[in-house]
């Protein structure tokens, strides 16, 4: 049995980033240049013995005329019928943002399966961060350094039930 992950969340939380270590090949593109990056991506996970598909939402990062609300709505409404599993990525250093706000609301309306992942999780500055994301309610959140590879453990475990 297999499953589908997607990795949804503003721009810059670290999307990318996790998908290029769960991928193993750098398949999708981490830079800020806009309308380098299709909506998803999709490419052939691992973590540890699970496999799956992984699904990066990068739409978000093109540069159009609709607004950013519209875009998450169809961008994550996509993501949560075409993935078994969402994961919803915070940067546990910004702390939560309004944009975040939108999307876990989005989120707690249509996903089946949803986890909260709060990246940049390396060291204390994340702490406060991690702390605002259980108000979200969505759980509790995962600590991640998709750029460190903290916490994929953690993440290996929150999946495991779902595969
Ligand atoms: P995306 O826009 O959500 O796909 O985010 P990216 O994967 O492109 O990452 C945005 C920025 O955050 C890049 O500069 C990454 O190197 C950085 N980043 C990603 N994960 C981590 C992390 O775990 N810790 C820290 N400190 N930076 C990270
Ligand atoms: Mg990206």
């Amino acid at each position: 049995m297999t499953f589908s992950l997607a990795l949804v969340g503003r721009p810059n939380v670290g999307k990318s980033t996790l998908f290029n270590r769960l991928v193993g090949k750098r398949l999708a593109l981490v830079d800020d240049r806009p309308g380098v990056t299709r909506d998803l991506r999709e490419g052939e996970g691992r973590l540890g013995d699970l496999r799956f598909t992984v699904i990066d939402t990068a739409g978000l990062e093109e540069a159009t005329d609709e607004s950013l609300e519209g875009r998450m709505r169809k961008l994550t409404e996509r993501a949560v019928a075409e993935a078994d599993v969402c994961l919803f990525m915070l940067d546990a250093r910004a702390g939560v943002t309004p944009t975040d706000e939108l999307f876990a609301g989005i989120l707690r309306k249509g996903a089946k399966n949803v986890l909260l992942a709060a990246n940049k999780a390396e060291g204390s500055a994340a702490d406060a961060g991690i702390f605002e994301a259980y108000g979200l309610g969505l759980g509790e959140p995962i600590r991640l350094s998709a750029e460190h590879g903290e916490g994929m453990s953690d993440l290996h475990a929150a999946l495991m039930p779902l595969a």
